[in-house]
């Protein structure tokens, strides 16, 4: 499996012999069991191509630590890079950044920083801050200028190789975050640990919500899903989630999650009825999770004057709105991107609501069925739309 180009196996040496000891720098008698010397994980060759590619496992005992995976959620964003949207060209890449999973190694220094210990079940952040440029010293660190992100935008080409949790083991860099999670919450849940930190960022932060006020949020996957568990977390009433008719399934699981009314976007009338589940003015909120320009006019459309529009979704194109009525109603329009600073919030809705949060989880496959994972998830002939979310355990 070793190749060339892409730097796995060969050229970058493991340590041979006393392994457990040597690579986590711990005391013998607490290493766990010894680390193997190679491990596999699944690699973007090309769009459209993942391939099993071994590696060897990094030796950690200098600096760094060592994940090893218990699962990973196949973001939408995978799927998109997959099928060929723009990426940050960063192939060969291992996917995966959304993540659970064990620390098995790290050095002592690497792991005070951290915050954790070998043994410690973990979510990772997927922004590695540089902590040097504009955006980390001003607390931005999900706009960091060196854009190093799991899973997303460091090549599996640059040692130690292991840069995405589409694996058995992540290598994790220095300045990691890493959130540590309660033993008895699902797997299925905790590695959905950053999705619910986007929803907290979106509908609490950025969306201030309160107990009470109204929330739209347009689009039920599992971004959205997981948004209408943080507001239902914030006593947000109602919670209006608005979808697709095809997505009917999903806006059943809103209802399940917290949601008091769910909206057809595709049937005549659909803002009314936002509207009018949500009181005459409409909602202080909107979120738009649905990666459409429809779905922010409809948000811009229902949202109360005086409310906000969150936008996490792309909408890809170029979206003509009623601007007067931004200006007439004082509606903010605020973008959103991902979960800087509200992993740690996030984990405690994660601990309390585990078994709902594992439910936005459809599909669960083994790591080396991750091409079949992420096919069923893009149009075409292969498409299955049970699929809300899919996670991959490795193999064993
Ligand atoms: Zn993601
Ligand atoms: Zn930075």
């Amino acid at each position: 499996m070793a190749s060339d180009g892409d730097g796995s196996t060969d050229d970058d040496g493991t340590t041979d012999g006393d392994a457990a000891s040597s690579r986590d720098g711990a005391p013998t008698d607490d290493a766990p069991a010894s680390l193997p010397d190679e491990t596999t994980s699944m690699v973007l060759t090309e769009d459209g191509a993942l391939e099993p590619r071994t590696f060897a496992v990094p030796d950690v005992s200098e600096g760094g630590a060592l994940l090893e995976v218990e699962m990973t959620s196949v973001c939408g964003t995978d799927v998109g890079i997959y099928g060929g949207e723009s990426h940050f060209d960063t192939l060969p890449l291992v996917f995966g950044h959304e993540v659970v999973g064990r620390v098995v190694a790290g050095d002592d220094e690497t792991l005070d920083r951290m915050g954790v210990s070998v043994g410690d079940r973990v979510v990772p952040e997927p922004y590695i801050p540089c902590y040097d440029c504009h955006y980390c010293q001003t607390g931005n660190y999900h706009m960091c200028e060196a854009e190093r992100a799991y899973g997303v935008s460091i090549p599996a080409s640059e040692p130690p190789h292991l840069w995405g949790g589409y694996g058995e083991y992540v290598y994790l860099a220095p300045n990691t975050k890493l959130h540590v999670v309660d033993e008895d919450v699902p797997a299925e849940a905790a590695c959905l640990g950053t999705v619910v930190a986007n929803g907290v960022r979106w509908i609490l932060t950025k969306g201030d919500v309160d107990p009470g006020d109204g929330v739209a949020i347009v689009g039920p996957g599992a971004q959205g899903l997981a948004s209408v568990v943080v507001a239902d977390e914030a006593g947000a009433d109602p919670i209006v989630l608005a979808g697709l008719s095809d997505d009917a399934d999903r806006l059943e699981l809103g209802t399940e999650l917290g949601a008091t009314d769910t909206v057809f976007v595709d049937e005549d009338g659909a803002a009314d009825r936002v509207r009018a589940a949500t009181g005459e003015e409409g909602p202080p909120v909107a979120v738009v999770t649905a990666p459409s320009g429809a779905a922010l006019r409809l948000a811009l459309d229902v949202v109360a004057p005086l409310g906000t529009v969150v936008l996490p979704g792309f909408p890809g194109e170029e979206v003509e709105i009623d601007a007067d009525r931004l200006v007439h109603d004082e509606i903010s329009l605020l973008g959103g991107r991902g979960q800087a600073l509200e992993v740690e919030r996030a984990m405690g809705i994660v601990e309390r609501r585990g078994d709902d949060v594992a439910s936005i989880i459809s599909h669960v496959f083994p790591v080396r069925e991750a091409e079949t994972a992420i096919e069923r998830q893009l149009p075409g002939e292969g498409f299955d739309p049970d699929i809300v979310h899919a996670a991959l355990r490795p193999d064993g």
